[in-house]
């Protein structure tokens, strides 16, 4: 069973019906939980059931009013109307035109954005390292007067509630979390404010102690390969199951994982790696060209946002690999059962690099790359030192 189609979250749905049902679903919420495990899907039809004017128990009618303005959905627009420092109100951009050329149609993981007047959704704009307040509070010349937190104090349009969902929580900035605070801290009656972060560790504690704290878990490999079948990203069972396993129950890893590109570096990754002795200069130069492939966008910010993900999934695999290697050199040789993807360099490095110890520091210098990403802007400074330092 699964509560209207979500995957994995049966508890969390089981929760929230049971509050539903004694009339006492309203109030702040922090889901926190990895990234591309379905929070966001379950927020939005967590707000359609609410919202929906007769529910059959704790499932939306599909057919009310409300259910259909929730339906009718747009594409969010991924530069937002921020930069000015004039953004409309919410109101206004949820008029946008759902017809709205979505700029990564052949992105699986983009979503639409409900189009209904009691439903707010705020998140951090693509261009922006955080959540600007004008989206909370209204812009500085009309601060309180726009914006969510003004929002959703109005009259409900429909019904007698409202519901806002706040994505990117950890890019909430001081700033914007104080003026959250006495909303989170007394919303209006049966409205329900829902955060979304990946942590409750990243928020803070301001926010927390403030919200009711949902914790979603990463999917089940029986799960995430269902989801990866029913959104048509895997084609069947067989091939879901091959990416859920490498995915740590996320949707979001596992479609990395299917990069096709990755697809075809990762043998040649491996076997670099298999090699007595790297090659460290001419090596850099090709992850160097992996990282940097990835057609180029239009945003500056975007650009370099895709190639540290490159490189982040170029070292994933790596680590992996040599924490693979670390455990085969200790006598585990069962892990070579039935791995196609680096079962044979990995029998091949064991030979060539025989040395546990080796291993292990390589396992951690990768790491130590992948936790530079974030932290610096070279990404070729960082391949070439990981890449001689093995
Ligand atoms: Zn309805």
């Amino acid at each position: 069973m699964s509560w209207q189609g979500i995957e994995g979250h049966d508890r969390v749905a089981e929760m929230f019906s049971r509050a539903f049902s004694r009339g006492r679903l309203e109030g702040s919420f922090l889901f926190t939980g990895p990234e591309g495990i379905g929070k966001r899907t379950f927020a939005f039809q967590l707000a359609k059931t609410v919202l929906c004017l007769s529910p059959d128990g704790f499932v939306p009618c599909g057919t009310c009013e409300s259910c259909r303005l929730f339906d009718m959905k747009y594409r969010p627009v991924k530069e937002e109307v921020v930069r000015d420092e004039k953004p409309l109100p919410a109101k206004s951009r949820r008029a946008a035109p759902p017809s709205l050329e979505p700029d990564e149609p052949d992105d699986p993981l983009a979503f639409d954005i409900p189009n209904h007047p009691d439903f707010y959704y705020v998140s951090k704009p693509a261009d922006r390292a955080q959540i600007p307040i004008d989206l909370l509070a209204g812009p500085k010349e009309n601060r309180g007067r726009s914006g969510l937190c003004y929002n959703i104090f109005r009259t409900p349009y429909l019904g007698s509630r409202k519901v806002a969902v706040i994505d990117d929580a950890d890019f909430l900035n001081e700033e914007g979390a104080n003026s959250l605070l006495k909303t989170l801290e007394e919303p209006p009656r049966g409205a329900v404010i829902i955060l979304i972060g990946t942590s409750a560790a990243k928020q803070l504690p301001t926010i927390r102690s403030r919200c009711q704290s949902v914790r979603f878990l990463p999917l089940s490999l029986l799960d995430l390969s269902t989801v990866l079948v029913n959104r048509g990203i895997a084609a069947d069972f067989d091939e879901a199951k091959r990416l859920a396993r490498f995915a740590d129950g996320s949707c979001k890893n596992a479609l990395e994982f299917n990069d096709a590109s990755l697809e075809t570096f990762r043998p040649v990754l491996y076997k670099q790696l298999a090699q007595p002795e790297i090659d460290a200069l001419a090596f850099s130069k090709r992850v160097i060209e992996f990282v940097e492939e990835k057609k180029k966008d239009k945003e500056k910010a975007r650009e370099s946002e895709l190639k540290r993900r490159r490189l982040a999934l170029v070292l994933a695999r790596a680590a992996r690999f040599y924490r693979d290697l670390t455990r085969l050199l200790s006598g585990e040789t069962s892990l070579l059962a039935g791995n196609i993807e680096s079962g044979a360099e990995l029998r091949l490095a064991a030979k060539n690099r025989p040395d546990p110890d080796r291993a292990i520091r390589n396992a951690e210098r990768t790491v130590g790359a992948l936790e530079q990403i974030d932290r610096m802007g070279n990404l070729p400074y960082i391949i070439e030192a990981w890449l001689s330092d093995l």
